[in-house]
């Protein structure tokens, strides 16, 4: 995907709030510190398009971006950030499940995982999510350069089987070494399509 234009539109938290206009739509989800900000700054050939969550109080918000005018982009608020107020944290649930269930636009969402990390609790359940919600799946671990290629197979596989997918379900992808950037890109392009 060539990358034309980035802007920042707007945050929210209620779905009367979101943008209007019916773009198609992908959201990006993840642990606090997964490298969901790398990916997306990465994706879009931005340096610093979106901040990294060392400091949470922004990201704790809806963030919506519009993509050569063409597609919104979303950045959802990580999960699993230990310094976030316990109230912010009881909020978080509700604010993405109303947002996966009532956002018409939304296409699918990007779920990214750690190569280095066995699936938690908050990431089988937002996969659980996505599939109540009948929302197309693109999961992607990143990292994959902390991990040596012979290594990889096995992490891929004990991450496949704690969520329950086959091991092809997923994309490897490093924001530092830039691989998987091509195989995202058309995962997304072909579910902003369908
Ligand atoms: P976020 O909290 O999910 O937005 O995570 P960030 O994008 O801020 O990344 C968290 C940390 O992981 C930062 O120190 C990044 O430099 C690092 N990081 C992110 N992606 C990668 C990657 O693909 N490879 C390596 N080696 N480090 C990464």
């Amino acid at each position: 995907m060539q990358i034309k234009s980035t802007a920042f539109l707007k945050s929210a938290v209620h779905p009367e709030h979101y943008p209007e206009g019916g773009m198609p739509e992908i959201a990006f989800a993840g642990r606090s510190n997964v490298g969901k900000s790398s990916m997306i700054n990465c994706l879009l050939n931005r340096r610093a398009l979106v901040r990294t969550s060392s400091t949470p109080g922004r990201t704790q918000l809806l963030n919506f971006f519009t993509i050569n005018d063409a597609f919104n982009l979303v950045d959802l608020p990580g999960y699993g950030f230990a310094k976030v107020p316990l109230a912010v944290k009881r909020s978080w649930g509700p604010m993405i499940r109303t947002y996966l269930e009532k956002r018409r636009n939304l296409r699918g969402v990007v779920l990214i995982l750690d190569i280095r990390r066995i699936p938690g609790e908050e990431d089988l359940q937002f996969l659980d999510w996505l599939e109540e919600y009948q929302i197309p799946t693109i999961a992607v671990i990143t990292k994959a350069d902390k991990v040596t290629r012979g290594q990889r197979r096995e992490h891929v596989r004990k991450i496949a089987a704690a969520c329950g997918l086959p091991e092809d379900a997923f994309t490897l992808f490093s924001a530092t070494s830039r691989e998987g950037r091509a195989d995202v890109w058309e995962r997304v392009a072909q579910a902003l399509d369908s």
